[in-house]
């Protein structure tokens, strides 16, 4: 019988921990804050951002939200980024992706100070991670690794395959995985026979954003399996890109959707806003 991998629980576990850090900081005289910058009024956006002001209410983070119309300029953004990077009251600065079109995303991320970059998408932290220095990590797949650790899951030796390459979700698990000992295959749209190599994973992560695709003909038996897609079915129920009756038979453990890897990644950006004050 496969073991489900609870990540409300796990993700709760890290807050109330998170929690006491924050009240240690603050009886040391430090505040941790975090900046929110959200541009426009997107529907998904709105709801991202108020979980992320929840949970820093929660564990005792102060949040600064910057609700921006749709029209601000790219300059405008920039020249805000810029001032709370000189602030030393402000320890994280988060932007809500996805921009407007007539902003540059890349240029935003990259504006913001390495020091604060809470998302883990500056280039200097993605190079940071890739040659195993300290920096912040992005967040879900810094949860994934919570989540296979806290488990009980050895990482080490172990034939990890990733499914999909994306700069938030893929290339960083892989590294991760990496970091932690795994022998690391990162498969893709263009992989050839996709079944063929996933078949010889003891952990396989799934962030291909397409719901169900993952059957149990793409695992070995025993396997451990990640699922990080998130969609809304025809009944509006959330399903991930792992088709999950299905393969529950056949793995040893495996994250459900919802209450699996999600919960996970506001938990990560928490920690990563308490790390940001204790470096
Ligand atoms: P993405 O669209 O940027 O990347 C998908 C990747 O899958 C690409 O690298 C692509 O090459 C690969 N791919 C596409 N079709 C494939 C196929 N047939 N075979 C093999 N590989 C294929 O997506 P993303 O941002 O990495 O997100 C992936 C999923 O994870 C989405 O469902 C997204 O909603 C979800 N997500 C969840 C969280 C969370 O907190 N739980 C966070 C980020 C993303």
């Amino acid at each position: 019988m496969a073991k489900i991998i609870d990540g409300k629980a796990i993700s709760a576990q890290i807050k109330e921990e998170l929690k006491e850090k924050v009240s240690a900081l603050k009886a040391d005289g430090m505040e941790v804050t975090l900046a929110v910058i959200q541009v426009g009024k997107d529907a998904a956006s709105s709801v991202y951002v108020g979980n992320k002001k929840k949970a820093c209410a929660y564990i005792g983070i102060r949040s600064l939200a910057y609700e921006l119309e749709e029209d601000t300029s790219q300059e405008d953004l920039l020249a805000l980024i810029e001032e709370l990077n000189g602030r030393e009251d402000v320890n994280g600065i988060l932007v809500q992706l996805p921009l407007p079109g007539h902003i540059d995303e890349d240029k935003v991320i990259q504006a913001i100070s390495p020091r604060k970059d809470v998302d883990g998408f500056h280039p200097q932290s993605v190079g940071a991670l890739c040659i195993g220095q300290p920096g912040f990590v992005s967040c879900t797949p810094a949860g994934i690794i919570q989540l296979l650790k806290r488990s009980g899951i050895e990482i080490g030796g172990k034939e990890c395959v990733v499914i999909g390459r994306s700069n938030i979700v893929g290339k960083p698990m892989a590294l991760l995985l990496l970091r932690e000992n795994g022998t690391v295959t990162v498969t893709h749209s263009r992989t050839k026979d996709l079944r063929e190599v996933t078949k010889r994973a003891d952990i396989l992560i799934v962030a291909v954003g397409k719901p169900k695709m993952i059957t149990k003909d793409y695992i070995k038996e025993g396997a451990v399996v990640i699922d990080v897609g998130i969609h809304r079915n025809e009944e509006n129920k959330l399903c991930g890109d792992v088709d999950y009756e299905d393969v529950f038979p056949v793995c040893s453990a495996i994250t459900p959707v919802p209450g699996g890897v999600g919960p996970m990644t506001i938990a990560m950006l928490m920690n990563n806003c308490v790390e940001s004050v204790e470096r």
